[in-house]
């Protein structure tokens, strides 16, 4: 499987990540095509734990974009958090909510690195991410 995203699309989470001692987070919205996620549209969402080492989105926020993408004809691709002090690497929290979210997860962490994966059976499985 694979995440296409516009380069400046995935600098902008970069940048944000890498000034944030907190997790940031939010939405990836396009469209699914078969085995490939593409990004139309990337949404941040507060996080409501305000935490270095965990996320969740504020649910109002998530209705709010999650309906606005809905009428532009977008779905949720993908879930992208960063990680700031630690590899991007699903923690075992995010293990729980990809089962939740069977999306690309996109982490970032505040180095500028970055990777994508998504629960398929059970079990994690990278997703290549191809900046366009
Ligand atoms: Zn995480």
């Amino acid at each position: 499987m694979q995440l296409m995203i516009r380069q400046e699309a995935l600098k902008s989470i970069i940048q944000v990540a890498e000034k944030n001692d907190l997790e940031v987070c939010g939405f990836l919205f396009g469209r699914r095509e078969e085995e490939t996620f593409k990004v139309e549209e990337v949404r941040f969402i507060t996080n409501r734990l305000n935490s270095p080492t965990e996320f969740e989105m504020d649910p109002l926020e998530m209705v709010e974009a999650i309906d606005e993408a809905e009428e532009k004809g977008l779905e949720v691709v993908g879930i992208f958090h960063s990680h700031p002090k630690c590899p991007p690497r699903p923690s075992g929290k995010d293990l729980r909510g990809m089962e939740l979210w069977p999306v690309a997860w996109l982490i970032v962490d505040g180095k500028g690195n970055y990777g994508a994966y998504v629960l398929k059976d059970g079990r994690v499985e990278e997703v290549s991410v191809k900046a366009v």
